[in-house]
């Protein structure tokens, strides 16, 4: 046997699509009184990376900062610090010509599809706006490009004449995620894509943005407060807390060996009674200001196992909980498998 035949077959990790290192998005805000300035820490240092076809599912309550994370990376917020690279190009602070660029391979599908979607144009004009914006083919090339995503987005090629006030919110959700994927992204950020959607349809467009991830190829960066909306998604997940991503790790060591307790509460509010059975932690009280967020461990006013080294010093560090695992909370210790 040849040495070429003997030499084990290894699969080509691509490098990261996406590459978030340090970032922090800090809103200052004037103290009316006092007179001073004080930050509203949204993002607080926060490292995250996405590969190519991958979905990231960015998970946490309301107010955590997740949003924050979407809009600096599509430039709508400057980052406070930090280094944001999408594809080998560094994009933090870009110019408007790199802006442009980065809108060809990032775009965004928003939680409320009406909103996102001008209703005194016609579908035609709304799906073939960002191909006009890049300069993007010939006026029939653009028209059959709008006919081929209504398609791979299960609608009719009738719909291109049609306003979005005559879609449900379902189709027009559709809309949006053709919209996205028209000028072909390598990234596409879902910002609470099923949200403000029937029960009854969520899974339909769940089912949608799945299929088209593995029939394009594109990577998801998938933004929810719902575990379980990322549950069904997610390659990867990080769970983030006032500003920090608190747990990551892959889909089933997430699922199956949540190691911060925040995580834990998360998972047992999905509503499946034997899961919440397995995880006890409930969720209790609101989350802190990110005005002034709590010393030591941020999570530490809602955590039913804090101990003293909680409540002081520094916010807990990684510790890693296996190879593509890591959570920040004290308890955990790295030789077990459980918090
Ligand atoms: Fe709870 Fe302490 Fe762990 Fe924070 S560090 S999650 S307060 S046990």
């Amino acid at each position: 046997m040849s040495d070429l035949v003997q030499m084990p077959l290894q699969a080509e990790i691509p490098p990261p699509l996406l590459t978030i290192e340090g970032l922090k998005v800090h809103y200052p805000v004037r103290h009316s009184w006092r007179g001073t300035t004080l930050a509203v820490k949204a993002v607080d240092g926060i490292d995250l990376s996405l590969r190519p076809g991958e979905c990231l599912g960015l998970v946490g309550e309301s107010g955590c900062g997740k949003s924050s994370v979407a809009q600096a990376l599509l430039g709508l917020v400057p980052a406070t610090a930090g280094r944001i690279s999408l594809d080998g190009h560094d994009i933090t602070g870009r110019g408007r010509v790199d802006a442009l660029q980065l809108a060809r391979s990032a775009q965004m599908v928003f939680q409320d599809p009406m909103s996102s979607l001008n209703p005194r144009q016609t579908i035609r004009e709304i799906l073939s706006g960002p191909l006009r914006l890049h300069g993007m083919g010939s006026r029939d090339e653009r028209d059959e490009r709008v006919a081929e995503m209504l398609r791979l987005v299960g609608m009719k090629p009738d719909a291109a004449d049609r306003r979005p006030h005559e879609f449900s919110g379902g189709q027009r959700q559709r809309l949006c995620i053709a919209r996205a994927l028209i000028v072909r992204p390598k990234l596409v950020i879902c910002d609470e894509p099923v949200s403000a959607l029937d029960v009854s349809i969520r899974a339909q467009i769940i089912n949608l943005l799945l299929d088209l991830k593995t029939e394009l190829g594109i990577a998801l960066l998938l933004i929810s407060h719902d575990l379980g909306v990322v549950e069904h998604m997610s390659d990867r997940i990080a769970v983030m807390y006032l500003g920090r991503i608190v747990e990551e790790g892959g889909w089933h060591e997430i699922f199956t060996q949540p190691r911060h307790p925040y995580t834990q509460a998360l998972i047992s509010a999905i509503p499946e009674p034997m899961r919440r059975d397995r995880l006890p932690t409930r969720l209790t009280g609101e989350m802190p200001s990110p005005l002034s967020p709590p010393q030591g461990c941020a999570f530490h006013p809602r955590c039913p196992v804090a101990i003293a080294a909680c409540r002081s010093g520094d916010a807990p560090a990684f510790t890693r909980a296996g190879p593509d695992h890591r959570a920040r909370c004290h308890l955990i210790d790295p030789g077990t498998s459980h918090a």
